[in-house]
């Protein structure tokens, strides 16, 4: 009888135990695990609770920018850029032969968001038809060409690296019409003269992805090889005045966080 009651306690014993452990490694998993193997690599297991968690940011809606954007033009004014182009109803037009737009601020790795339009009326062809041009930290061109129906070297039409790689596509809209890129640039890295690692583009362009990041060659060159030379690591956006009154608007970048 003794023996039984004995036993019958070892497992009451047992039991709230085992519930007790139950309960608190329910409650350790709530947020991640522990007991997983180790990302090669990482200092982090398998759904690491310890690994911090991203921003929470508020999303735009139909391109306008998330909560962490820096906007560059909202369509009122430049003072975000140094250059004399016109703004006039909501948008910034190139005067051409007046210079280049230059951003005040600085970035490295970025995304960027900007919408351009061709001139309404058609003048000239191949690169001289609705050409401007979006220069990543002022030295890596993603091409702005009216690209429909407009024949040019494909590594010279809209949403090329110029001079290095043509789009995967040509979904350009007509001229007069709003186009949008949706732009993730990763600057190169030296470390003192050396290039430890090139820079990277992705390109959508209204929506299709037509750059996948892709490697760049060194910085735009015309009928010239690229080839990097040591640069800051951060240096400003760059919008090109070829001489066409191309319009931009909405322009907002994200920098990016390469510890992420
Ligand atoms: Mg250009």
């Amino acid at each position: 009888m003794r023996r039984f009651e004995f036993r019958v306690g070892c497992a009451r014993v047992a039991a709230v135990l085992l519930l007790a452990c139950a309960a608190a490694c329910a409650q350790n998993h709530d947020l991640g695990y522990t007991d997983t193997p180790m990302l090669p690599g990482l200092p982090y297991h398998v759904h690491d609770p310890a690994r911090p968690r991203p921003p929470a940011v508020t999303p735009g809606t139909n391109g306008s920018a998330p909560s962490d954007a820096i906007i560059l033009f909202d369509g009122k004014d430049l003072s975000h850029w140094t250059g004399k182009w016109k703004v006039q109803n909501g948008y910034l037009e190139v005067v051409p032969h007046s210079g280049d737009l230059v951003s005040k601020r600085k970035f490295g790795d970025v995304q960027l968001h900007i919408e351009w339009a061709a001139p309404p009326e058609v003048k000239g062809n191949s690169q001289g038809r609705g050409n401007s041009g979006v220069f990543l930290q002022s030295r890596y061109e993603v091409q702005v060409l009216d690209s429909y129906e407009n024949p040019t070297y494909a590594d010279g039409q809209a949403a090329a690296i110029y001079g290095q790689w043509p789009p995967l596509a040509n979904p350009a809209r007509k001229p007069g019409e709003w186009q949008v890129y949706d732009i993730v640039f990763e600057a190169p890295r030296f470390s003192g003269e050396k290039l430890l690692k090139p820079a990277y583009i992705t390109v959508f362009f209204n929506g299709v992805l037509v750059q996948n990041h892709r490697e760049v060659m060194g910085p735009t060159m015309h009928r010239e090889l690229a080839r990097y030379l040591p640069q800051p690591a951060e240096d400003s956006l760059k919008l090109q005045d070829h001489g066409n009154p191309v319009r931009y608007r909405n322009i907002w970048i994200r920098k990016l966080n390469p510890g992420m």
